[in-house]
């Protein structure tokens, strides 16, 4: 016997990136795996002798759980207000001098009492869980000192055990150079690599090292010396890579094997080449893309030739992409970097678990993988990518219950 099953279902498992639909299909779920996914004529016997509990899905399509696999959802204050200055004709300069930008964020971050964090990032997370997550990365990143970041880490593993989606964490202390570093940035990398990386690890607070590779933030060698620090504790490796200009940062992230490298607008083909030898995931980041009105787009086509796998996500954060709509951003994806939906969702399913190391455990629906899915009341697939600003969602299941 089976805990539960779902019948009168359409189920898109996501195998090998493609839809891999089966029509009147049925899922079956034993100790918070997937037990059985396959059409229900093939069921060997009647639903209820089969299963606890059987489910009627009412004809929803039942999909793997989303998955978010790049937001910076931890985080004090807000640039509301910043956002409506540069649309009153505010300079960057004005809202810099007024306190504004990532440095504002790290600052009321550094302030914010634990149970305030908790509180403001449990409403985002919610938000993601509402249409369809069940796993979520978190980053830190405002903190840029070593209690600061092991404080948001601490907090975004604190979510898991009150929100009902999985976590996983990623430390960025070099995001953003602190200003009591301001000239000595190499200063900065050496406090990350000596004290902040290796207090992480010891806490056993992350599960990845990611770096902000920019001529705004750290170079190449600066951020190769952070990976090499992740690595020599053990802990994998992401990038924030080539959103404002090439500096070569997909190929130096597919150097250290690294999950993913994120954003890409600027990569050149060689960098998207190094990303399919080294099996990265390419994140895109369409929120972010759109917020800040690029208009350089990712080598859309050049990944899909080297057959790179494409992850979609919401970048959820203050500056540059303030969103909780994962299902925004299928669509966005589509609109903006002309993804197909089917590529779309693969992109918040299979491949951004594979973007968290996680790809032998969900983001299909396989038997074996853990029972994460959401039931959605669509007549097909790809209407969650093109009904936009709508939520379909009926329910979710996580773990199998
Ligand atoms: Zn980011």
């Amino acid at each position: 016997m089976w805990d539960a099953l779902w019948i009168n279902a359409s189920l898109a498992t996501m195998r090998d990136g493609r839809y891999s639909s089966i029509e009147d299909g049925v899922l079956a779920v034993a100790n918070g795996r997937i037990a059985y996914v396959g059409p229900r004529a093939d069921l060997p016997i009647a639903p209820e002798r089969a299963a606890s509990f059987v489910h009627d899905a009412r004809g929803a399509w039942i999909t793997p759980g989303l998955v978010d696999c790049h937001t910076h959802l931890v985080y004090g204050g807000s640039r509301a207000r910043e956002f409506e200055m540069r649309l009153e004709g505010a300079s960057y300069e004005d809202i810099a001098r007024s306190g504004g930008g990532i440095l504002s964020t790290m600052r009321a971050t550094r302030d914010a009492a634990v149970a305030d964090l908790l509180a403001s990032a449990r409403i985002r997370l919610d938000r993601l869980a509402a249409e369809g997550v069940t796993t979520c990365e978190i980053k830190s990143g405002y903190g840029l000192n070593c209690d600061t970041e092991l404080k948001q880490l601490r907090v975004a593993r604190a979510l898991e055990a009150s929100a009902n989606v999985a976590i996983r964490t990623t430390l960025l202390a070099a995001h953003a150079l602190p200003p009591e570093f301001s000239g000595r940035p190499d200063e900065y990398v050496a406090l990350v690599t000596e004290e902040i990386i290796p207090a992480a690890a010891r806490a056993g607070l992350a599960d990845a090292v990611d770096a902000f590779c920019e001529h705004i933030a750290f170079t190449p060698e600066q951020t190769a010396r952070v990976f090499e620090a992740a690595r020599a504790h053990g802990l994998n490796v992401k990038l924030h890579a080539d959103q404002l200009s090439d500096l070569g940062g997909a190929a130096l992230a597919a150097h250290h094997h690294a999950l993913s490298a994120d954003h890409l607008e600027y990569t050149s083909e060689a960098g998207v080449a190094a990303l399919a030898r080294a099996g990265t995931v390419a994140v895109l980041l369409p929120g972010a893309f759109y917020f800040l009105r690029e208009k350089q787009l990712p080598p859309i086509e050049a990944l899909r030739r080297h057959h790179v796998p494409i992850a979609i996500s919401t970048d959820c954060n203050p500056g540059s992409s303030p969103t909780t709509s994962i299902l925004l951003m299928l669509n966005m994806a589509c609109t903006l970097f002309r993804l197909t939906p089917e590529e779309a969702l693969a992109g918040t399913t299979i491949h951004a678990a594979r973007a968290l190391g996680l790809a032998e455990d969900r983001g299909v629906l396989a038997v074996g993988r853990r029972a994460d899915f959401a039931l959605w009341a669509v007549a097909s697939p790809g209407e969650l990518a093109y009904a936009m600003g709508a939520n379909p969602l009926v329910s979710v299941v996580r773990g199998g219950r």
